[in-house]
């Protein structure tokens, strides 16, 4: 993958890179800090993942920033961060044809921990969405796994990863988010599960299509093997090679994001069509 017009813009960045936050740190008052240190206190367990719903975005938090940290995977942070500017573009421009404004997100990388109004995150969690405060957190350190323990290495994978999660924010805006939240506690687990798999499928068929566009709008050229490195990744974080891999076996009912097989053929369908109106997954009758 080749950048002809990267935009670097970093208004809409948030960089937590190196940030450590004290354990002893305090956190935001009222009610919920209370009943969490009642908690803490009645049985000495940490309850500071909770504390970290209760403070949302960790304003009030005592950060250390470790000046050795603070620019950790620079060159993958410029990629991701080039990526993220690209797709917002990408939509600003889908959504004005549609008669609609595109609301921007904030990119945060982070190291190790952060915290976010979705609750607190680990590096453990892999990059993730929280439509709460409209934030994409991006662990850089995950893109190491993606090509070594996933073996799903070149850029247009980690490309693939961070338009997938800004795909996620379009379908906050158009309203799937909200959707999906009615929906859980009243319908069975196994119809969730189908729900789930609908969205994370239309956030690649998103992917796909922002790679249509960026090549379209000249910010990015295709080089040899690119498409292969995306769908790589897609099939890496298929449900079926997942549990495969952890578990030796695969149970369908439980996927909540889709087969390799349909990740990755959604996201070509974006990325071949680049129509916006072709990834209703929703309706779709085959996933
Ligand atoms: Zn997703």
């Amino acid at each position: 993958m080749k950048w002809l017009n990267r935009n670097d813009d970093t208004s809409n960045y948030e960089d937590r890179r190196g940030m450590s936050r004290g354990r002893k740190a305090a956190v935001g008052g009222g009610l919920g800090t209370l009943i969490v240190l009642a908690l803490y206190l009645f049985t000495g367990q940490d309850f500071s993942p909770v504390v970290d719903m209760f403070s949302g975005g960790g304003g009030t938090q005592t950060m250390q920033v470790d000046p050795a940290r603070a620019n950790e995977n620079e060159d993958l942070k410029v990629l991701s961060l080039g990526v993220f500017n690209s797709a917002n573009d990408v939509w600003t421009e889908i959504f004005r044809q549609n008669g609609r404004q595109y609301r921007k997100p904030t990119f945060v990388t982070f190291t190790d921990y952060t915290t976010s109004a979705c609750g607190g995150a680990s590096e453990q969690v892999g990059p993730f969405y929280c439509p709460g405060d409209e934030k994409v957190y991006m662990d850089l350190d995950f893109f190491h796994k993606l090509a070594n323990q996933f073996r799903a290495p070149g850029e247009l994978a980690i490309a693939y990863v961070t338009a997938h999660e800004v795909g996620h924010h379009v379908q906050k805006l158009l309203g799937f988010t909200d959707q999906m939240q009615r929906y859980r506690g009243r319908v069975s687990e196994r119809q969730y599960n189908d729900l789930s798999v609908r969205l994370e499928l239309q956030a690649d068929f998103y992917a796909g299509l922002w790679v249509h566009h960026a090549v379209k709008m000249g910010t990015i050229q295709l080089e040899e093997g690119d498409i292969e490195s995306a769908l790589g990744a897609a099939n890496a974080v298929g449900d079926d090679t997942i549990q495969k891999q952890t578990q030796g076996y695969v149970v369908p009912d439980s996927f909540t994001h889709g087969t390799a097989e349909q990740r990755m053929r959604w996201f070509m369908k974006g990325y071949r069509t680049g129509d916006f109106k072709q990834g209703d997954t929703f309706n779709a009758t085959t996933l």
